[in-house]
């Protein structure tokens, strides 16, 4: 891998990539496979934040679509958010990478609970810190999440790895002639409402001058691509 483009950064798995080809929880086997390519960001010298979804298990929306009161749904996808995390820290400290997960709802036995400055530490000593539990309160998500984090951790860069390899102007999956966008504005996001995180998050970004770069981490070796500069992908940015 060449030298990375960034010092800090903070990664964004969607808990759906955690399934591999299931339809639901959490694969071993694609998680250790994430964790490698995780780990080998890190032997680059990169300090690396990770926020993982909980989509996989359970999202707070789909409760309340079903008739459950949203915040109590939303705890319970924040509980996912903590599981995904701790198969993560399992996988990546497996492969001998140091790390710690940081909860925003308080779980003392499990993990830290997430303090600023003892992240910037774990950072500083090579430790991959894992936020788990998005901002700690419901009626947000997990890209909400990353969003903070990276503006608290001051990264460089939010990096979104999901299923799909950027952001395009129209469903792909719906429509042949949508098409993906190389760069695009934070402000264009917003106003015409592209999927690539809530809006909160983006704004989030936008006010902080974080750049988000959306990609496929289902496919192999495409977080080294996009740290290199390259691989498919869409750069959120100002001015784009
Ligand atoms: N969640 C929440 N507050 C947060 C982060 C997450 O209430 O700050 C809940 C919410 O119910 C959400 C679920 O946790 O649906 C899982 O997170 P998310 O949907 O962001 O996961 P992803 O889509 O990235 O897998």
């Amino acid at each position: 891998m060449s030298s990375p483009r960034y010092k800090r950064i903070l990664l964004k798995l969607s808990g759906e990539v955690l399934m591999g080809n299931q339809q639901f929880g959490i694969d071993p086997d694609f998680v250790a496979e994430l964790a490698r390519e995780v780990r080998d960001a890190r032997d680059t010298g990169l300090e690396i934040c990770l926020v993982i979804g909980g989509g996989n298990i359970f999202r707070g929306m789909a409760g309340a679509a079903r008739g459950m009161d949203r915040a109590q749904a939303d705890y319970m996808g924040m509980l996912a958010t903590v599981m995904n995390a701790l198969a993560m820290q399992n996988a990546l400290e497996q492969l001998g990478v140091h790390t710690r997960v940081q909860s925003a709802v308080q779980m003392d036995t499990v993990c830290e609970p997430v303090i600023r400055r003892r992240a910037e530490r774990h950072l500083e000593k090579g430790r991959v810190v894992i936020f788990a539990a998005g901002v700690g309160s419901p009626y947000f998500t997990t890209d909400s999440g990353a969003a903070l984090r990276a503006a608290e951790m001051k990264c460089d860069v939010l990096l979104k790895g999901t299923s799909v390899d950027g952001v395009y102007d129209a469903d792909p999956k719906a429509n042949s002639q949508a098409k993906r966008y190389e760069t695009v504005d934070y402000d264009t996001v917003l106003a015409e409402n592209l999927k690539v995180m809530d809006a909160s998050a983006v704004a989030l970004c936008r006010d902080n001058n974080i750049p988000i770069v959306v990609f496929s981490i289902r496919e192999k070796g495409n977080l080294a691509r996009v740290l290199a500069g390259g691989g498919v992908k869409t750069i959120v940015q100002k001015g784009a």
